[in-house]
């Protein structure tokens, strides 16, 4: 891929952009780290003018990259041909990517996908449609300690860091957090009170985190005989992020597991806003009749058709195999850099683990955005690694190289 030409920023914009910021836009995300003006490929630039690596990729959302031809001609045709047409109508993308969805979940006959605008709002409908499990009236949803399900209020209650929820009290009343990888406690929490139980395949906020060998196998099963629903949150874990099209759908990783609700987002427009809650199975499509749920902008023309073009690409290009690949390969090189004591993941969704008495992940993503690196300090003692699926090992060379002084490890 040709590198576009390096855009001059002038050092007063450099200088007058954080002041901006925060004279005008919401506080809640803390100061922003970089003004960045545009992207290609694996890169990103800011207004003045500095390359960055992206090893990050909006969190787990530029599949494709930063502006993939396929996207931006797919995004540009549909928003030049219709752009919104509001869910009392439908449009060609979007059966095309509904049809594309059920191919690559081989979902069976009766399965279903609603269409939103984000990961928040997939796991909301998944919770809805959790209200009616059972004929309705099962008071209690399941969720795992370390996991992340979004901010919005319901999903906020699944979300199990206290922090993020105690402020908002009293949340939506009903949901359990049970011990991480604990089958025990799991089996004593599931009965017929439970109306569903929500696991990340791979836990992503907490530092990229697999749950032990068993886990998923026997969520099934507890939630099968207490006649729960089993929602898998895929909203990082999906679109080839970890070399399969969604993570339970590995052997390894899903254990064989089929799903009553996957939840899928960020990686799935490419760039774009979109969010599906898919139902495996009519007796699952049936929880929500019609009438029950809605939204606006949710199954759009041009989100549609962005997620369509990420879904293609991915097969023609065949990034499954080359995340899956690369993935294995980075386990490896990354093991072997002093400093860095374990690597956690799966394909292209990795957890860096630092060594040492105290390791400052934070510290070490700055010294990195210093030198041109995007990477996610996602606790104290890991780095996430989420680079586009297009990434070559050729371009994330000089990371590899690079980090070892990033660590600084203690001589
Ligand atoms: C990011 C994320 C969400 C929330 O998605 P938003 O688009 O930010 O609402 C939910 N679940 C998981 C597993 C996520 O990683």
């Amino acid at each position: 891929m040709t590198e576009p030409t390096t855009a001059a920023g002038t050092s007063d914009s450099a200088v007058t952009w954080r002041e901006d910021f925060s004279r005008v836009l919401s506080p809640v995300f803390g100061a922003p780290q970089l003004d960045l003006v545009r992207g290609q490929g694996s890169y990103v630039w800011d207004a003045a003018g500095k390359q960055y690596l992206d090893l990050l990729a909006g969190i787990a959302v530029n599949a494709l990259g930063h502006c993939h031809p396929a996207w931006v001609a797919a995004v540009s045709e549909q928003a030049a041909t219709l752009g919104h047409i509001s869910n009392f109508f439908t449009s060609p993308p979007q059966i095309a990517l509904a049809e594309k969805i059920h191919e690559i979940l081989d979902l069976p006959e009766g399965s279903a996908v609603f269409l939103s605008n984000s990961g928040a709002e997939a796991n909301e409908a998944a919770l809805k449609m959790a209200r009616r499990a059972g004929g309705g009236g099962r008071p209690i949803i399941i969720a795992v300690d370390g996991a992340f399900h979004g901010r919005t209020m319901g999903a906020l209650a699944l979300t199990a860091k206290a922090a993020y929820r105690e402020p908002f009290a009293p949340g939506v009343p009903g949901v359990v957090h049970v011990p991480y990888g604990d089958v025990d406690a799991l089996a004593a929490a599931v009965n017929d009170t439970t109306a569903a139980v929500f696991i990340e395949p791979i836990q992503g906020e907490v530092g990229v985190r697999r749950h032990p060998a068993g886990y998923l196998r026997a969520a099934r099963d507890l939630t099968t005989a207490a006649g729960s629903l089993l929602v898998l949150d895929e909203v990082q874990t999906g679109v080839g992020r970890t070399g399969s099209w969604f993570a339970h759908q590995d052997p390894v990783i899903g254990e064989g597991v089929v799903p009553d609700i996957i939840t899928s987002a960020k990686g799935l427009g490419g760039g774009m806003p979109i969010g599906a809650t898919i139902t495996v199975g009519e007796a699952n499509t049936a929880l929500l009749s019609p009438g029950q749920h809605g939204t606006t902008f949710g199954g759009n023309p041009i989100a549609c058709a962005a997620a369509l073009a990420v879904l293609t690409t991915i097969d023609t290009e065949g990034l499954l195999d080359h995340a899956r690949r690369l993935g294995d390969q980075l386990v490896t090189e990354l093991e072997q850099i002093p400093g860095v004591s374990a690597v956690s993941g799966a394909g292209l969704l990795l957890g860096v683990e630092l060594s040492g008495e105290h390791p400052d992940a934070k510290a070490v993503a700055a010294r990195a955005l210093e030198a041109g690196f995007i990477v996610n300090p996602v606790t104290p003692e890991r780095l996430r690694l989420a680079p586009p699926l297009t990434i070559t090992h050729e371009e994330i060379a000089p990371f590899l190289t690079a980090l070892p002084g990033l660590l600084r490890p203690e001589d």
